[in-house]
């Protein structure tokens, strides 16, 4: 009756995955992929934003800035042949074109693994036409239309455009990752996991970048973390802004963009990133053609019931919904889900609560559950364990030693003992907090945690000797081994 049994809309990290699952169910399955251009023209290949303009090259370029601060601060201590205070240049040509080769291959990769699983994908633009037809319009032009028996929306998000006066004269990080040339002084605008990212690795690449926030740096992370990051930026020369938003860009003389911000303060950058929040990719969809009910005043998300909208055969997943966690592995495990419980009832329902996440700062910030804050409004008593330490791969390194930055923190409901949240700040916090994510998930108690024989010497380990309470008033610093 239908040309297919489902069609998936958008060909990112959650629609490759459910349609992949779909197929795997014998299903007749395509995928709608089209990227529209960036305001500044930027454009890419399959695969959605993470691969693209998301994760991937940011967690690259992070790697870059971690490599150069190896090669300021470690590499001499640890015997390695360098100049005295060696002035260290980068090629930012060099390492956009070698991290867009490797994004092209995974583009390349996607379509195969997609023609291996059965799915049919489709470089189109899809627009909803009634709720068992869309049209689609290829880069030509050309208008098909097609049916199906259910409908997935993966169409996830794009960066909000700042609506300042002169704010098109910003890029954001639609851009950043395939600019030709390095952005030089930039103005990171907004608090978030972009501003602060994207701040991080250009500062580590050595170029001069402030940060302004119109209010904390990632609201509603636990603010002790917060704040050992912000000292860590200002100690790597960053400039931070709290409180300001753009009021006005404009071109001056020589090509560079002076920037009015609110408090009355200017300054002049080569590069203003808008990293303000994004909004659903949801305007050109016509969901409404459909019976699809939007929420325009948040960001064009669509509200969903496990993943279903109000319509029975539409569902969606990953960032264009409204109220869970905007990450990667979200948007993979609710599409392969989704699709598993479509053919086969006993699949178990997307669990979005306690989901761990790093910020890949240069001092990196992994966490779980909830922040002191949260765990403080939700439970009438709560105890927080925590400590500071070196990792010992920094302790013999004169400019790393000395610091304070590394730190862990349990956060827990004290009448219950389990465990509320984990924070984590220091090397491979993504890779740290993983675990810790289904342990909290399980409801492990803080006894259980400091139970845990450590990995030594390890940073992980670093968790489970979270041993000083904060009402203890002791000292916190770790001793050596
Ligand atoms: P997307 O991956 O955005 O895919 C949607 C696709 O649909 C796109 O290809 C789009 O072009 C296409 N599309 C839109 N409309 C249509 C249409 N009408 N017809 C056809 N196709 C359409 N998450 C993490 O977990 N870890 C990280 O380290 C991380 N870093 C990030 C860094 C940055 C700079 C950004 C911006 C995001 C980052 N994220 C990270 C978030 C992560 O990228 C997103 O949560 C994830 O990509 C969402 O997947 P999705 O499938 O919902 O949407
Ligand atoms: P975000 O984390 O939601 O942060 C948006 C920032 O912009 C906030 O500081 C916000 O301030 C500010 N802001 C919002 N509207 C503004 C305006 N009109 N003018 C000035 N400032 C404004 O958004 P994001 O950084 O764009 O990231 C989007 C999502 O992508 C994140 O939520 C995250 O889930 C995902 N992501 C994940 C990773 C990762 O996993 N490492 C990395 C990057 C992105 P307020 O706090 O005052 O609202």
């Amino acid at each position: 009756m239908y040309d297919y049994d489902l069609v998936v809309i958008g060909g990112g990290s959650g629609g490759l995955a459910c349609s992949k699952e779909a197929a795997s169910y014998g299903k007749r399955v395509a995928v709608m992929d089209y990227v529209k251009p960036s305001p500044q023209g930027t454009q890419w290949g399959l695969g959605g934003t993470c691969v693209n303009v998301g994760c991937i090259p940011k967690k690259l370029m992070h790697h870059a800035g971690l490599v150069g601060e190896v090669m300021k601060y470690d590499a001499r201590e640890y015997g390695w042949q360098m100049p005295e205070n060696p002035e260290l240049t980068h090629n930012w040509e060099l390492m956009i074109s070698n991290i867009q080769d490797y994004i092209k291959a995974l583009n390349f990769g996607y379509k195969m693994t997609l023609h291996d699983a059965s799915v049919k994908y489709h470089n189109n633009l899809a627009t909803f036409v009634d709720a068992h037809t869309i049209s689609c319009v290829d880069k030509k032009g050309k208008e098909t239309q097609i049916t199906a028996e259910r409908f997935v929306v993966a169409v996830g998000s794009r960066p909000t455009p700042l609506d300042c006066e002169g704010g098109e004269l910003a890029i954001s990080s639609d851009d950043i990752f395939s600019l030709e040339k390095a952005p030089g002084k930039t103005c990171c605008i907004g608090g978030g996991y972009v501003s602060l990212e994207c701040a991080g690795f250009l500062s580590a690449l050595v170029m001069d970048v402030g940060i302004y926030s119109r209010s904390e740096l990632l609201r509603g992370f636990d603010r002790e973390c917060c704040d050992k990051l912000e000292e860590r930026f200002l100690k790597d020369g960053v400039t931070i802004k709290k409180g300001v938003v753009p009021i006005k860009i404009s071109k001056t003389e020589d090509a560079r963009l002076a920037v009015s911000f609110s408090d009355g303060s200017s300054d002049v950058f080569d590069t203003v990133l808008a990293a303000i929040g994004r909004t659903a990719d949801t305007a050109s969809l016509a969901l409404e053609k459909a019976g699809v009910n939007m929420l325009p005043a948040n960001r064009g998300k669509v509200e969903c019931v496990a993943e279903q909208t109000n319509v029975e055969n539409i569902y969606a997943i990953g960032d264009v919904v409204y109220g869970v966690p905007e990450l990667t592995p979200v948007a993979v495990s609710a599409g392969r889900l989704l699709s598993a419980r479509l053919y086969d009832e006993s699949s178990p329902q997307m669990d979005y609560e306690r989901v761990a996440t790093a910020v890949y700062t240069p001092l990196e910030y992994g966490c779980v559950g909830l922040s002191e804050e949260a765990a403080t409004t939700k439970y009438a008593n709560v105890e927080v364990y925590h400590r500071v330490f070196v990792p010992l791969e920094h302790s013999m390194v004169v400019g790393r030693n000395e610091t304070s930055e590394c730190f862990s923190k349990i956060v827990v409901d004290a009448d219950t003992g389990l465990v509320a949240g984990i924070h984590y700040l220091g090397p491979n916090a993504g890779d740290i907090i993983q675990g810790w994510a289904l342990c909290v998930k399980k409801g492990v108690t803080y006894r259980e945690v400091i139970e845990t024989v450590g990995v030594h010497p390890t940073c992980a380990e670093e968790i489970v000797n979270t041993t000083v309470s904060k009402s203890s008033g002791k000292d916190v610093s770790a001793a050596g081994c």
